[in-house]
């Protein structure tokens, strides 16, 4: 994706990064730093890549099945994502959870409906 060799390079080197680079600012601190630069240079946060994993696509995507809606937060607050990303998270995050509520809903219906018939009365299950 990208042509530079990154792999060699120190995060931090303000004499490189000076060389006319477009300056972005943190996520974290609001602070201006490099577009380039994979850490934040004042408050040392991840930047782009190096973004907390909760931040990055595969980390939204692992936790909404574990924390469901609450997930809605590291989508609307993920440095990294795009906006046409957040909506369609948001949207299958919301989807997720009314699914998980249903599901719930059938299960307690059918436990209910097993305890007040079959289940009266019997001294094991
Ligand atoms: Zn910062």
């Amino acid at each position: 994706m990208n042509s530079e060799p990154q792999q060699n390079r120190p995060p931090v080197n303000i004499e490189q990064s000076a060389l006319a680079q477009e300056k972005v600012a943190c996520w974290k601190c609001k602070k201006p730093v490099d577009r380039q630069d994979n850490f934040c240079r004042h408050c040392g946060q991840g930047l782009g890549d190096k973004a907390p994993w909760y931040y990055q696509h595969y980390g939204i995507l692992i936790i909404i099945p574990m924390v469901g809606p609450l997930a809605l937060y590291n989508i609307i607050k993920s440095p990294v994502i795009s906006v046409k990303a957040k909506i369609i998270y948001t949207i299958a995050t919301l989807a997720f959870t009314a699914a998980v509520v249903y599901a719930v809903y059938f299960v307690f219906n059918m436990l209910f409906s097993l305890i007040n018939g079959t289940m009266t009365g019997a001294m094991y299950m």
